[in-house]
């Protein structure tokens, strides 16, 4: 058939030909539209000294229109080899700039089941991106997935945006002395000859930058037996230093508990790589650590309090949009500031107040509420996020304010959130309007007075 004598296909052409709307301004070129992902099966074979990765990943997901092409994001360093759409050989596919496009052989209408599954392999390497390299990374002996924001489609086809949280299950076979660590829970370990197979389930929906793989000559122990297991990864020359630097968790865990609400997954987990790393990084049910945040002399408590606090808010709470990104970094840093008065450190309006002045001697150019993508990991949306959130205890009081808090937890348990629905529950629990006190915190560049009880 000669091209254009197909009216239908014409018409499939006219329309998928137009750019979509990006998801999200902060990354256009993440996310896709025309479906929803309810879950990811992923299958993967990792060479440690090859640095080699070889996959199969099962996209599961709804169509939410009816169109002729389907994009998934995917780096253009793994290659697929072989694609199915709902059990058949797709029309066509192809990759570019950073896009896996499906064109199914058959349309599929709104609602419909459309189930990909995509054979793939590569050297997975980090994604350049303006924040960093993110995504998997190889480490001296071993790899590591630290995603945030944008680094998931390093090592498997996704919708790559935080609004599309979906379960998981993560399967790895990697070479025998390496420990495996991925998201969720382990429900089958097996050995054969040289190799282990490593499958993890995580039920709870999860956003792909969260999800993870964490490679290593590790030891694994569980390292508290409250209602919340905790568990230690770490090269097992690091076992004193992590003992000292990582003992309190189990007493940060009840802190964080009676304040923000019950911890949101099953267990928690922390892995401490034996590479150093600029800054430790979240995902759902772990936390990774460089080398460099296990000395022994626990001075990076702060950052273990951060890292754990993420869990409620990021993790359980995800927020569906970038620009809000101070729902993250304000209440984790906030937390940081929590544990220490909860602990034997200086109150959260000491810290406060020494952000505060810290923050007056900086550029008054950001904007919380809506920061830009240039400066969305900028320190000030962490400290200014924490002292808004400061200004709101002390405006609603104690009961009320950690009220809201564990109200915030358990209405959005395991979704997605934006700043309006915070600061509309906010409301219900305050006497008067607070958006005098979202003004000046969020929607104004200048910093607003250090607030006083
Ligand atoms: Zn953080």
């Amino acid at each position: 058939m000669k091209p254009g004598n197909d009216p239908k296909k014409s018409r499939d052409n006219g329309r998928t030909a137009k750019p979509d709307a990006p998801i999200d301004p902060y990354l256009p070129r993440s996310g896709n539209r025309g479906y929803r992902v309810s879950r990811y099966e992923l299958d993967l074979t990792y060479r440690v000294v090859a640095n080699r990765l070889t996959g199969t990943a099962t996209v599961i997901a709804t169509t939410t229109d009816a169109r002729g092409k389907f994009a998934l994001d995917l780096a253009p360093t793994m290659r697929v080899t072989k694609l199915s759409v709902n059990g058949s050989r797709p029309a066509k596919y192809a990759q570019r700039d950073g896009k896996l496009v499906v064109t199914p052989a058959r349309k599929i209408p709104v609602g419909g089941v459309l189930t990909i599954v995509v054979h793939y392999h590569g050297t997975p390497k980090p994604i350049r991106s303006p924040w960093g390299e993110v995504g998997w990374e190889e480490l001296e002996e071993g790899s590591l997935v630290a995603s945030q924001p944008n680094g998931a489609a390093s090592w498997f086809p996704c919708d790559d945006h935080p609004g599309a949280k979906a379960s998981y299950r993560i399967t790895v076979t990697a070479d025998s002395p390496f420990q495996v660590i991925a998201n969720g829970t382990l429900v089958r370990r097996t050995t054969r000859a040289s190799q282990t197979t490593w499958e993890y389930e995580q039920p709870e929906p999860m956003a792909t930058y969260l999800a993870t793989v964490q490679i290593g000559n590790y030891e694994t122990r569980r390292v508290s037996d409250g209602p919340v297991p905790l568990y230690a990864v770490h090269p097992p020359r690091l076992k004193a230093n992590f003992d000292r630097d990582f003992g309190r968790q189990p007493q940060m865990m009840d802190v964080f508990s009676r304040l923000f609400g019950p911890y949101p997954f099953t267990h928690y987990s922390v892995v401490v790589t034996a590479d150093e790393l600029e800054i430790p990084i979240e995902a759902q049910t772990l936390s990774i650590f460089g080398a460099n945040h296990c000395d022994g002399s626990r001075g990076e408590e702060r950052l273990v309090a951060h890292e754990l606090a993420h869990q409620w808010f990021g993790n359980s709470l995800t927020l569906s949009r970038w620009r809000d990104i101070w729902l993250n970094e304000g209440f984790a840093c906030y937390a940081e500031w929590l544990w220490s008065e909860n602990s034997d450190g200086p109150s959260a309006h000491t810290i406060a107040a020494d952000a505060h002045r810290g923050l007056g001697r900086k550029p008054q150019d950001l904007l919380l509420g809506d920061p830009g993508p240039e400066l969305m990991f900028d320190d000030r949306v962490y400290k200014r996020g924490a002292l808004t959130l400061h200004a709101l205890r002390l405006r609603l009081g104690d009961e009320k304010f950690f009220a809201l808090l564990r109200q915030w937890t358990a209405e959005h348990r395991h979704g997605t959130v934006t700043t309006e629905q915070f600061t509309d529950l906010a409301a219900r629990f305050a006497d008067a309007p607070l958006r005098p006190l979202w003004d000046a915190w969020l929607a104004e560049k200048a910093l607003p007075p250090m607030p006083e009880p």
